[in-house]
């Protein structure tokens, strides 16, 4: 059984297929959406519906999980990631 990940957006548990990871790379100092190659650092999920990106840039979630700031650029890219 695969294990669920909680969308911070909606607060829902879904496959991690069905949500967005936004992973804070330390290393670099940079936040990634979903990284394809295996990146230790905190990281956060969420669904692909706008909505729940919304919410979770409206409440600072995403800031307040993966304690960094969120750029406004990545803020627009994620709005727009499908
Ligand atoms: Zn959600």
């Amino acid at each position: 059984m695969e294990h669920k990940r909680k969308c911070v957006g909606c607060g829902e548990l879904k496959d991690r297929k069905e949500l967005i990871k936004i992973t804070f790379d330390k290393q670099k100092n940079e936040v990634i959406i979903n990284p394809d190659t295996k990146i230790f650092g905190r990281s956060v999920y969420l669904c692909y519906n706008k909505m729940c990106k919304l919410n979770a840039i409206k409440k600072n979630k995403l800031q307040k999980c993966l304690k960094t700031p969120i750029s406004e650029d990545l803020k627009g890219t994620l709005i727009e990631y499908e």
